[in-house]
């Protein structure tokens, strides 16, 4: 067999064992593999379909965001797509996303870093100040009308300090304490464990009844406006979030701006061995480009947004943060 029939099989495995995870971790909440897997192969397909553009399928896991909408679930169509983003490893991948920003943009750019909480994606709809809809990401496009499960989140506030229309995204997650307790539970009645906290959110979340999600002590921390930011007065991200805050919204106090990509370099670092004091799970730093100016002009891809990146922490530490949950309680 030639080189390229070898790469085209390869492709092919790629691109059948990524949907195969993606289905399994996405629709069923049950993952087959690990993260570090999932990226590893992930990885290796980008690399082959940049060097080979013309292998690029439509249904290319690369190509799509997450998964599909559960049977039984109101579909909601999104005003906004609900995007994925991209990843780096290390921190020669943040040094040259932060030279393709600056090659766009300038110099003159600031950043935002926020903690990448492990959770299943949310969009939350308020009218005149009232929640009003509430749905998963689904493909991007299309999600589940999750409103009754979701209003049983306490940190969702039913009601905004001002009567004002606004789609706000953000990550419901399970505290790592609500997701020991809850496994104990499960154990207990001879029913199979979450894999983690991010499925344990995930599955409950898609429950038809509303009673389960409510049983499980989840919270949410909101990440950013659906939409035009600016329609809301703000010119940066960070300056949105306060906004989030100031109308009620629970946003993550974590967060810092970064002047330079020295100063996300080093934010990125400082979370390497503290992440496993926080009573949540991250699998990563967010890293976004603060103006929203400069963010429309990076735009975007079919994918993710070119104005933000995801760092994922190393995969020896995933091991290590499964034990920190056991030893923490
Ligand atoms: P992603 O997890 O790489 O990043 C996108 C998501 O990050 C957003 O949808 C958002 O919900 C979340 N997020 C959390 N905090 C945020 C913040 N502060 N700002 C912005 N967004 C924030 O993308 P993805 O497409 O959801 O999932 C891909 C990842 O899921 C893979 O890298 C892999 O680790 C995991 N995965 C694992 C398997 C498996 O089999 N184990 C299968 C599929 C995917």
């Amino acid at each position: 067999m030639n080189d390229r029939n070898e790469l085209e099989q390869r492709v092919e495995e790629l691109n059948t064992l990524l949907t195969e995870y993606g289905r399994a971790y996405y629709v069923l909440d049950k993952p087959v593999a690990t993260d570090a897997e999932y990226d590893k192969l992930m990885q290796e397909l980008l690399a082959i379909e940049a060097e080979n553009p013309d292998l690029i399928y439509p249904d290319s896991p690369t190509q799509r965001v997450g998964g599909s909408v559960l049977e039984g679930f109101t579909k909601v169509e999104h005003d906004y797509p609900m995007l994925s983003l991209s990843n780096v490893f290390n921190e020669e991948d943040i040094r040259e996303f932060d030279r393709r920003v600056r090659d766009a943009v300038g110099d003159k750019v600031s950043y935002i870093c926020e903690l990448k909480i492990d959770g299943l994606a949310v969009s939350l709809k308020y009218d005149n100040g009232r929640f009003v809809q509430g749905s998963t990401r689904g493909d991007g496009s299309v999600g589940e009308d999750i409103t009754a499960n979701l209003k049983t989140i306490r940190s969702i506030p039913l009601k905004l300090s001002e009567p004002i229309k606004i789609e706000v995204r953000g990550e419901a997650y399970m505290p790592k304490k609500s997701f020991v307790r809850l496994n104990e539970a499960r154990d207990e009645a001879g029913e199979e464990p979450f894999a983690n906290p991010r499925n344990a959110a995930a599955g409950s979340l898609r429950q038809l009844d509303p009673k389960i999600a409510g049983s499980r002590n989840l919270a949410v921390f909101l990440y950013g406006i659906g939409g035009d930011g600016e329609a809301y007065g703000q010119a940066t991200h960070s300056e949105a979030l306060d906004y989030l805050d100031k109308l009620d919204l629970v946003t993550n106090h974590e967060r810092k701006r970064c002047k330079s990509i020295e100063e996300v370099i080093e934010y990125v670092d400082s979370w390497g061995d503290k992440r496993s004091e926080l009573d949540y799970e991250i699998d990563g730093i967010v890293i976004k480009v603060d103006s929203f100016e400069d963010q429309e002009q990076l735009g975007y891809t079919a994918k993710s947004p070119r104005w933000a990146t995801a760092y994922k922490f190393p995969a020896e530490e995933v091991v290590t943060k499964l034990l920190d949950i056991q030893l923490s309680v």
